[in-house]
């Protein structure tokens, strides 16, 4: 079956959508049964998508499950209430005291956070790596280590990983390979056909779309599926239904989304690639992104969040460049149909093991899907403000 007819079908089996178009929203706490060999074949069954009670999932979450599944790859998916609760609890699932993990050094801040603040607490140490490492991660791997995780590409400055020759090596010692999938987002990178072993995403960003929802998901390879299932069922993560039907809704259109996101965002870093303010774009499908041999290798196309590097200006200077625009908004997200962006100056001390030497700020975009003229247009103005600014 090719991708976008995938899409239009995954998790609409007949089991799940009775009838109907879309699976319908269930919403349980209690799950009841009228005999006690019916209740008896559910708790049997429970592992093999059949309501026993709400915390385990409804129809809706099971059809969810099952789209996330064709999408990414793998034997099942777990779900969690927010990207960072999949990251977390996917970790937790596999470590004990006295374990170590590598830590990709561009990771999610939150998740260094929680390898900082949590992980530590419990015994385990955390290795930042260069995201650039390559096969070369091998001289890390100590004796404890249980779990080398991946983010590709960093969601700030964009470097693409060599995932095949980072999990061949992981594989070699024993380690299970975790990538955070959210730029990938189940369709420009396919995971498990790269060694992957457990690929969780931020569905708050593309697979919803539209900016009002909070879900994760960690999807896993038929070795590491039961473990991973059950320890989100130990640790009571369970997500909305009504959330979950947003979801789905936001799973139809993924792809068209996508190739939009896609063909505004080249558009938009192309005009700015011309910019004399410009210093480097950072956009994986551009030479100037490091890792761009791995996107071009692995990946089937990108999508609207990029980077780019300012050749002037500072904290102060970007002020001016960011307020007053109009079709772009500060968030803290990406994913969703609308322009975002984020003028960050502290790359610096977001990692550990690598440095960052731009010296000027990082502007990070989220394109959407408005017409990109109007995109540029707001972008432009925005330059004069920052040269107004500076040369004033
Ligand atoms: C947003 C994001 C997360 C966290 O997702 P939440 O749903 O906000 O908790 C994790 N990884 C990446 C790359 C993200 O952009």
């Amino acid at each position: 079956m090719k991708e976008e007819t995938k899409i239009v079908t995954a998790g609409r089996s007949a089991k799940w959508t009775k009838g109907v178009v879309n699976p319908p929203v269930t919403r349980a706490s209690t799950v009841v049964f009228e005999t006690v060999d019916e209740m008896n074949n559910a708790v049997a069954n429970r592992f093999n998508e059949t309501m026993v009670y709400g915390r385990r999932g409804t129809t809706t979450s099971f059809a969810f499950s099952d789209a996330m599944t064709t999408l990414e790859g793998g034997a099942g998916c777990a779900l969690y209430p927010s990207g960072t609760a999949a990251i977390t609890n996917a970790i937790l699932a596999f470590v004990e005291s006295g374990d170590h993990i590598l830590m990709v050094d561009t990771a999610y801040e939150p998740t260094r956070d929680y390898c900082d603040k949590i992980l530590a607490k419990m015994g385990v140490t955390t290795t930042y790596y260069d995201p650039l490492i390559g096969a070369d991660i091998e001289r890390l791997i100590k004796p404890n280590t249980r779990v080398v995780f991946l983010e590709s590409p960093g969601s700030i400055t964009m470097e693409v990983q060599d995932v095949p020759a980072i999990s061949k090596v992981a594989r070699q010692h024993d380690c299970i390979v975790m990538l955070d999938n959210t730029w990938g987002a189940g369709i420009n990178f396919k995971p498990f056909d790269f060694g992957v072993d457990i690929s969780i995403q931020a569905a708050t960003k593309y697979i919803v779309g539209h900016s009002d929802v909070m879900l994760g998901t960690a999807t896993a390879s038929e070795k590491y599926w039961p473990q991973l299932r059950d320890n989100s069922y130990l640790m009571g993560q369970c997500t909305s239904p009504d959330d979950l039907y947003l979801a789905l809704r936001g799973v139809r259109t993924l792809g068209v989304r996508l190739k939009q996101h896609q063909e505004n965002a080249l558009k938009v870093a192309k005009w700015l690639e011309q910019r004399p303010e410009v210093e480097t774009i950072l956009h994986p499908a551009f030479e100037s992104c490091p890792g761009h041999e791995f996107f071009n290798r692995d990946f089937n196309g990108s999508n609207g969040l990029f980077s780019f590097v300012l050749n002037r200006g500072d904290k102060k200077t970007i002020k001016p460049f960011l307020d007053g625009l109009s079709h772009f908004k500060m968030g803290y997200s990406w994913g969703g149909f609308e322009s975002l962006i984020l003028g960050i100056t502290n790359v610096a001390s977001l990692r550990t093991s690598t440095q960052w030497q731009a010296k000027h700020p990082l502007i990070r975009v989220h394109i959407g899907l408005e017409n990109a003229d109007d995109l540029i247009e707001d972008l432009e103005k925005a330059f004069d403000r920052l040269n107004n600014a500076i040369d004033s």
